[in-house]
């Protein structure tokens, strides 16, 4: 069992994770359409128990924020499902009740502390956050922030009808554009110093990445450009959500090769425990160091 909250340094920055939920979600063969069990047989020893059931075979993913404190800067990285949303077929999604919040709070962070929210893209499972339910209403949770994310995201969800995406851009989305809280980007984007957007389109096609650079120290926080430690081993696997298979393979590998050149912490979005890792090259792969904060 995780800590739903951790923190670490980086440079002169600090740097929290906060845990909305974690466990088993989807069937290996199903997340990953190119699926072969020899590489579960291969890294099995450190697969069980925190990154895979074996009995079932499914991958056990988390589902959290990352709270990045720089000079003064509290900036909340990906917003996870939210509470109260209507998300069927998603059962363990819909209606969700946790304390995401508390945790924020027991963290350190009220909403009003939240200076930026950066969404590394607009899936159901990166911008629940953004809101939350007042009086039969969706309004912005974090009253004094930015909210950050690619225009190339919004004008592909935006005329979404009938499904679960189009559910989380009307409730998530839509209400932080109305009450002129976002700050949609375009290319590149400084957020602050130190703190770079980029593009890393093919997992969608506006995915962005945040780029923490502070001292001789580096973090990258890579949202879905990896769902599952294994596909550091498989840098060519795609989860079956990407939508630009082409485009997400070469953003994937831009990822690993900054991390394993730069020494730069990997923090995805998915990753079970300790969530975050360092990365060195291994043939034509990679090779991933558990990082332990
Ligand atoms: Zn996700």
């Amino acid at each position: 069992m995780s800590n739903p909250i951790s923190h670490q340094n980086i440079g002169a920055a600090r740097v929290t994770r906060v845990e909305e939920m974690a466990g088993p979600a989807f069937r290996l063969s199903t997340l990953f359409p190119d699926w072969d069990d020899a590489l579960f047989e291969a890294h099995k020893d450190w697969l069980v128990p925190n990154y895979v059931n074996p009995e079932k075979m499914t991958a056990l993913l988390a589902m959290h924020s990352w709270v990045v404190q720089l000079d003064g800067l509290n900036v909340l990285v990906d917003t996870c499902i939210g509470n109260d949303k209507d998300r069927m077929p998603m059962e363990r999604w819909h209606h969700h009740q946790g304390p995401y919040l508390q945790r924020l709070e027991e963290a350190g962070f009220r909403p009003e502390d939240i200076d930026m929210v950066m969404c590394t893209h607009l899936h159901v499972d990166h911008v629940g956050w953004n809101t939350r339910l007042r009086d039969g209403r969706w309004v912005p949770t974090f009253p004094n922030a930015k909210y950050v994310f690619s225009r190339a995201d919004y004008e592909h969800y935006k005329d979404r009808t009938g499904d679960m995406d189009a559910a989380s851009f009307a409730d998530s989305v839509l209400p932080i554009v109305e009450h002129g809280l976002a700050e949609m980007t375009d290319g590149e984007h400084l957020l602050a110093d130190g703190l770079l957007l980029e593009p890393a389109p093919g997992h969608t096609p506006g995915h962005v990445t945040l780029k923490l650079e502070s001292g001789s120290e580096a973090a990258i926080f890579t949202g879905d450009m990896l769902h599952h430690p294994l596909q550091v081993y498989r840098p060519e696997w795609n989860s079956r959500f990407c939508i630009l298979p082409d485009e997400a393979r070469v953003s994937r590998r831009r990822v690993l090769d900054y991390c394993a050149d730069r020494g730069a912490l990997l923090m995805p979005a998915h990753f079970g425990t300790p969530h975050c890792c360092h990365i060195d090259r291994a043939g034509e792969a990679f090779a991933l160091r558990w990082h332990y904060g």
